[in-house]
């Protein structure tokens, strides 16, 4: 998979350089292009910002670099997204959909956001990761990117993804590892029974739990 980012702050991506996105991109499973916008401007000093017509707060970054990095790296096929508050809210399901696409060009916003023209010149998916307001799209296109790379084939092993909180709608069961005792605290004992039977039916079970106490919501859906 092909994944292009276009944003004023390309340092702010070293997130994606590190652990297991690192080893997906040595092994050729995913490429992932840094492309920074403040190329594209035509202003003689490179500005990329200005203040919104009709007046308000802060600044907004203008259309004309965005159009012509986005023109940059697009190639027929290509899904562009914008993360934004504005967007749907991001899950499970949007990151396994979007880890069957060849090639993602996400575009980051910042400041006050950007030109709404840009939505009238692209197909742009715009994908919120919360209802809160961040800074910028450099950390939202981290998570997402993150989060779809695990569905793709051979970046983690397929049994990590079974189980996992969300994957069967409900949350994961609690785990454990050596020491089996620690701070006077022991691992449950079924864990240790050998009887893979009874540790399934007790991981399902502390997962209806879990699920129920801290995340009801997931059970009505
Ligand atoms: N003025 C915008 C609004 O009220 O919707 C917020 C702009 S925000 C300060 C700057 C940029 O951060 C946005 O254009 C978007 O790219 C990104 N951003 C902020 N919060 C986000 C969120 N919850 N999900 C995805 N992207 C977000």
């Amino acid at each position: 998979m092909k994944i292009d980012i276009l944003t004023l702050f390309p340092e702010a991506f070293s997130p994606l350089k590190t652990s297991i996105l690192a080893r997906a991109e040595e092994s050729g499973i995913l490429e992932i292009n840094l492309v920074n916008i403040r190329d594209f401007s035509k202003d003689k000093h490179k500005k990329c910002d200005d203040y919104p017509f009709g007046g308000g707060a802060g600044m907004l970054m203008t259309v004309q670099p965005l159009f012509d990095a986005i023109n940059s790296v697009y190639e027929a096929g290509a899904k562009i997204i914008f993360p934004s508050p504005v967007g749907m809210t991001f899950n499970v399901k949007k990151a396994e959909q979007l880890s069957k696409c060849q090639h993602l060009i996400f575009v980051c916003g910042h400041y006050e956001g950007v030109d709404e023209r840009l939505f009238e010149l692209f197909d742009i998916e715009q994908i919120s990761i919360g209802d809160y307001v961040l800074t910028g799209g450099e950390l939202p296109s981290m998570v997402i990117i993150d989060s779809l790379a695990r569905f793709v084939d051979g970046v983690i092993s397929k049994d990590s993804l079974e189980n996992e909180s969300f994957s069967n709608g409900l949350l994961e069961y609690p785990q454990y590892t050596r020491p089996q005792e620690f701070q006077g605290l022991s691992v449950p004992e079924v864990l240790v029974s050998g009887n893979h039977q009874e540790v399934d039916k007790w991981r399902k079970e502390q997962s209806l739990k879990r699920t129920k106490l801290l995340r009801e919501d997931l059970l009505s859906d």
